[in-house]
């Protein structure tokens, strides 16, 4: 696969953003199929890391294109394993949508002036696995929390990491964990 194609999980649309700063907004989301080691134990969407559907960018479009929504949300998977996407977000943007990127920010990135990238770092080994490029180009974060110890960690990376973020701000979901036995 080259950058003028991408491997799709789904596309679906008629829907909401449900969470972050475009919550409550129509959407058409673009799952991207894949992500990148490390993996996550408690990853919600673990069928996304199979391979997909090989579509050109112009498809793509032209499916997002079928829904009402100006927001087009990438999502994965790890959207940017993929060669594609920066040019994906492109192609999207040319069509006069606003695109948003949700990223675990473990995969170096590259993203065109305009496109909103939220991410949501993971832990590994105890610590969060963030590049530099994520760190610069990311606009708000989303934090798993599910015990004191996560929350102390998310704590400790705002505070080494996004102080000096010209952007400055972020977000901090928590999820609270019903069944101890299962986290
Ligand atoms: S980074 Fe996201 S898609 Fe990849 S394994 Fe973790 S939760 Fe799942």
């Amino acid at each position: 696969m080259d950058s003028s194609t991408v491997s799709v999980c789904e596309i679906f649309g008629n829907t909401i953003q449900g969470e972050g700063p475009q919550a409550g907004q129509p959407a058409t989301f673009v799952r991207l199929a894949g992500c990148v080691a490390p993996y996550c134990d408690f990853c919600d969407s673990k069928y996304s890391w199979e391979k997909g559907k090989e579509m050109t960018l112009k498809e793509v479009v032209e499916e997002v294109d079928k829904y009402p929504a100006e927001l087009v949300v990438l999502t994965g998977g790890e959207p940017f394993a993929q060669e594609g996407t920066p040019r994906l977000i492109c192609a999207l943007m040319t069509q006069d949508f606003k695109v948003s990127v949700e990223t675990s920010g473990k995969v170096p990135l590259t993203v065109p002036f305009g496109t909103l990238v939220i991410c949501s770092p993971k832990r590994y080994a105890g610590e969060f696995l963030v590049c530099d490029s994520a760190l610069g180009a990311a606009s708000f974060y989303k934090f798993v929390v599910g015990n004191e110890s996560d929350y102390d960690h998310a704590k400790a990376f705002i505070k080494k990491n996004l102080k000096f973020t010209i952007k400055g701000f972020y977000t901090i979901t928590i999820f609270v964990n019903l069944d101890k036995k299962k986290y």
